[in-house]
């Protein structure tokens, strides 16, 4: 059971196992837990799932506003 923060360097424990990175699967300390803070190598991928919601958001309240 690994209960150290992954980024390599960082030697901060991690209290709970609530925190990891969905993409890489990797356990970190809250400094780290972002993918701009560990460096994530899916970082790409979750920029562009962020920006697909963004605009699945923006898409389905724009239906809203036109039903409405
Ligand atoms: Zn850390
Ligand atoms: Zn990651």
């Amino acid at each position: 059971m690994v209960n150290r923060c992954a980024f390599s360097g960082c030697k901060n424990k991690i209290l709970s196992v609530g925190i990891n990175c969905h993409k890489c699967k990797l356990y970190f300390c809250s400094n780290h837990r972002l993918p701009e803070e560990h460096i994530c190598p899916h970082m790409q991928e979750i920029k562009e799932e962020a920006y697909a919601n963004l605009s699945n958001t923006l898409q389905q309240q724009k239906c809203v506003a036109t039903k409405i």
